[in-house]
């Protein structure tokens, strides 16, 4: 055995070895994989092993893509064929107009990623599907490419290619313990002597945890028990004289292929059960739970309806084994929060479509820092501290009796709700706030017109348009308040704190105190990584001179590891975290200013304290730090206050509001009028797949400023041109908003995507953003957006249609 690699790899699932095999691929040879078992011998033995192309954003999408291509290439291997049966193709059901509304989206979202999928009315699926009954079906969602491949010939097929790159794969070799040296790197410790390493990767499977602790860091995975059972042969299989398709129902939540002459059919039931959150027996090798098929009775019952013909097929075996699942769903495959060197590939719930795509775009991680996709949708750091095995259990159990039902927009399910809660909480809740969930965080999504006003699950504009139309115009023209929990705060200190952060963000960082600007931090490749404020605060008796840099409320983890792995050694630079100490509220509207000089003694005038500005003061008697910046387009004030004065602060400003008109505001009113204001959004418009020059952020660079990370990448960039650019729309509907991930067309081309949209509300315009290939973006341009399957006309504009020369920001 080797006592010295760059990358071990632990873990011999399909998550390993398809990580193993894709760091070979990117030119990483010197990479071991170490097995306590044998390969395959977690859960991916006996995977029901579906291949899907079926994703709800362009990330998924895109790396089932790769799966698929990848396993057909091994399954034509001359030499070493594996049974992969391909392109069955594959249905998705719906019994509601509403579920076909989103399988409309989700086809054109996938029609960028070069996947056709088709969405095909209840005939056409029994047409295809000749097993199944028509009644009380709408319709489904076609998935050509849809199929099943073996999974132990699929994870040695991957081996063999890896080994034959030069990587090694020890078997029957459980890891031990793991140390971390001083300078990174790490001691592998097996049962078979020690390896060290550059790097490890955690592809432990319902193991994760147990790998977690040796480096001290819990995963928020869930194991969960899943049954399939495989029937006997059918004769009106042999009768249709093809494959059946795939299928797929989220309304009796089961799934079934075909397996030799029958079928097998997997449950996802209500009365579902987690398994080993107590730990897990070590014996568990090569192992099935018990068969309890009573506990899948409920959805069973919804099969034999669908398909008749099962009714008569025996049963020739039951298989129910454990699965993971993450607390939203989605893996985690990425950099592990808080370490070094150290990434995962776990919480994978349909690892064998999927894990071929996850271990290309974690290699490409490992490899080069950065996957071709923009990979936040599997990013570990997506959650914060708040993920421990309770609210992840709950979370899993959720999803699983959801496995079918996609979210819909402003869809926040009921399970382990509130997580994270600021002392206002209860106070809004009372005033009848609508919550969304930022990362844990409760936030306001809207004020509720009544305390039963509920609105319908749809892709369409929603029952709460109005409320939200209501609470823009109430703080445009008087004044509006707004909690925003969670917002990424860290305060930075020590004399190279301006060196440190002139070389991360591509713009000035402002020295100025009492000055606060916004900047954009790029990765090597020139890409964009993150957006931020930084607020100079002066030395004061709080505290010392500091810098608060604030960005979205999901960046904690993220923004923080990036900051982190940037420090130098011989920099005084100090780093904390203030997130769960501060929260903020937002006063906007015309009147704000009077409100603000009612409850807070000095001087607010636009001459004493101007737009950009940060200063300490009190509101009525609690401390707060107060920044005139404005997401909203209106006069507005970001006021910063510790958790402990927070209802001392709310109330100051309540009463101060009061003969202004103030009212209460949500997300979805700041989501309106970021759109009207040109204001984009971390992770929807901004993405590691677009440079600052593409997504119109021109004015933020300053190339002339010295060196910052990604400069040199950037000036290469801007001599090719851009790929796309981000441009604005106005969308030609009243109906619905297009979301993320829609596609832009011309004819039978897809010339862009939609990355956020909503309506206007001050404008009266359903406005979008757009990448777009360059040619395209000439203002006045109109282009064909598909919208839940229609083509709608949108225009190309100027950016930020409301209040374009800043009056009411200035004002
Ligand atoms: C009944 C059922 C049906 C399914 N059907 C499908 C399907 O149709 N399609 C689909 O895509 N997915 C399906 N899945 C899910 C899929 O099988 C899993 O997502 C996938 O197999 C997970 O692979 P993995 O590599 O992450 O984990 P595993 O296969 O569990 O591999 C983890 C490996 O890590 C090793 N390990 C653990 N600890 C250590 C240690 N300390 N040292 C060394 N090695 C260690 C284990 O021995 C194991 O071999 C199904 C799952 C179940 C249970």
């Amino acid at each position: 055995m080797k006592r010295r690699s760059r990358v071990v790899v632990i873990g011999g699932g399909i998550a390993g070895c398809s990580t193993l095999y894709h760091l070979t691929q990117e030119g990483w040879s010197d990479v071991v994989l170490v097995e306590r078992n044998d390969l395959t011998s977690g859960t991916t033995w006996h995977s029901a092993a579906q291949v899907t192309n079926f994703g709800m954003n362009q990330t998924m999408v895109g790396l089932k893509t790769h799966s698929i291509n990848l396993y057909k290439e091994l399954a034509n291997d001359p030499n070493h064929p594996i049974n992969y049966n391909h392109a069955d193709g594959g249905i998705r059901l719906a019994n509601t107009e509403e579920q076909m509304q989103g399988y409309h989206h989700f086809a054109s979202m996938a029609k960028g990623m070069g996947v056709d999928f088709e969405v095909i009315d209840a005939k056409e699926c029994q047409r295809r599907h000749p097993l199944i009954s028509a009644d009380n079906l709408v319709g489904g969602i076609w998935d050509p490419l849809d199929g099943d491949i073996d999974p132990y010939q699929l994870c040695h097929a991957l081996t063999r290619k890896a080994r034959k790159a030069g990587a090694e794969v020890y078997t029957n070799t459980p890891v031990t313990a793991l140390d971390q040296y001083k300078d990174g790197t790490w001691k592998v410790t097996t049962e078979h002597g020690d390896i060290d390493c550059d790097i490890v990767v955690n592809a432990c499977g319902y193991r994760v945890n147990e790998l977690g602790a040796m480096m001290g860091v819990h995963h928020p995975v869930a194991s969960m028990e899943h049954q399939y059972f495989l029937t006997e042969d059918i004769p009106e299989i042999a009768q249709a004289g093809h494959r059946m398709p795939l299928l797929r129902c989220p309304i009796s939540d089961y799934y079934c292929r075909q397996d030799k002459g029958g079928l097998l059919i997997g449950f996802y039931e209500q009365n579902c059960k987690t398994w080993g959150m107590d730990g897990i027996d070590p014996n568990f090798v090569n192992a099935l739970c018990p068969d309890d098929l009573e506990r899948v009775a409920d959805v069973l019952d919804g099969a034999f309806t669908r398909m008749p013909a099962l009714m008569k097929a025996g049963i020739k075996s039951i298989v129910n084994g454990p699965i993971t699942y993450t607390i939203d769903g989605a893996p985690l495959v990425g950099k592990i929060p808080g370490k070094r060197n150290a990434f995962c590939i776990i919480g994978l719930r349909a690892g064998l479509g999927e894990g071929g795509g996850h271990g290309w775009l974690l290699a490409q991680q490992i490899v080069h820092g950065e996957a071709c996709y923009d990979t936040w949708c599997l990013d570990p750091r997506r959650f914060s501290q708040h993920t421990n095995v309770e609210l992840t259990s709950l979370k899993a159990i959720e999803d699983y009796q959801n496995e079918f039902r996609f979210h819909f927009p402003h869809e926040h399910r009921p399970a382990g709700r509130p997580a994270k809660t600021t002392p206002l909480t209860p106070i809004l809740a009372a005033e009848d706030a609508e919550f969304t969930v930022v990362n844990g965080w409760e936030r306001v999504d809207y004020i509720k017109p009544s305390a039963d006003f509920q609105t319908s699950h749809t892709f369409h504009f929603d029952e709460a348009f109005d409320v939200v139309a209501a609470e823009v115009d109430n703080l445009s023209q008087n004044v509006g308040l707004c909690e925003v929990s969670g917002f990424n705060r860290i305060e930075i200190t020590g004399s190279d704190k301006y060196d440190f952060l002139d070389r991360l963000f591509c713009s000035h960082v402002t020295r100025e105190p009492g000055k606060v600007g916004l900047g954009y931090l790029l990765n090597k490749y020139g890409m964009i990584k993150a957006e931020a404020t930084v607020a100079n605060i002066p030395l004061s008796e709080r505290g010392v001179d500091r810098i608060w840099y604030g960005s979205a409320a999901a960046s904690e983890l993220h923004d923080m590891d990036w900051l982190k792995e940037h420090l130098r050694e011989d920099e005084s630079v100090q780093i904390k975290a203030l997130t769960n100490d501060q929260t903020i509220l937002v006063l906007a509207g015309p009147r704000a200013r009077d409100v603000l000089s009612i409850c807070s003694r000095g001087d607010w005038s636009k001459e004493a304290f101007p737009w950009l500005s940060v200063r300490e003061c009190f509101i009525g008697f609690a401390p707060a730090t107060v920044m005139s910046i404005s997401f909203s387009g209106e006069l507005a004030y970001e006021i910063h206050v510790p958790n402990a004065s927070l209802y001392a602060v709310y109330l100051a400003l309540r009463k101060a509001g009061e003969p202004h008109g103030m009212g209460l505001f949500g997300a979805r009113a700041v989501e309106s009028m970021r759109m009207e204001k040109g204001y984009l959004h971390w992770k929807a418009d901004l993405i590691t797949e677009y440079d600052p020059y593409e997504t119109g952020l021109e004015r933020f660079v300053k190339l002339t400023k010295g060196e910052f990370i990604g400069k040199s990448a950037l000036e290469q960039r801007l001599l090719q041109g851009p790929k796309r650019k981000l441009v604005s729309l106005r969308i030609d509907s009243k109906d619905a908003p297009a979301y993320g991930g829609a596609s832009i067309m011309e004819g039978e081309r897809v010339i862009g995507t939609v990355s956020s949209g909503d309506w206007g509300h001050r404008v009266g315009m359903n406005l979008a953003y757009a990448f777009i290939e360059p040619e395209q973006a000439v203002i006045g341009r109109h282009l064909s957006v598909n919208i839940l399957g229609e083509m709608v006309v949108a225009e190309v504009m100027a950016s930020g249609p409301y209040d374009s020369n800043y009056s009411k920001i200035l004002a």
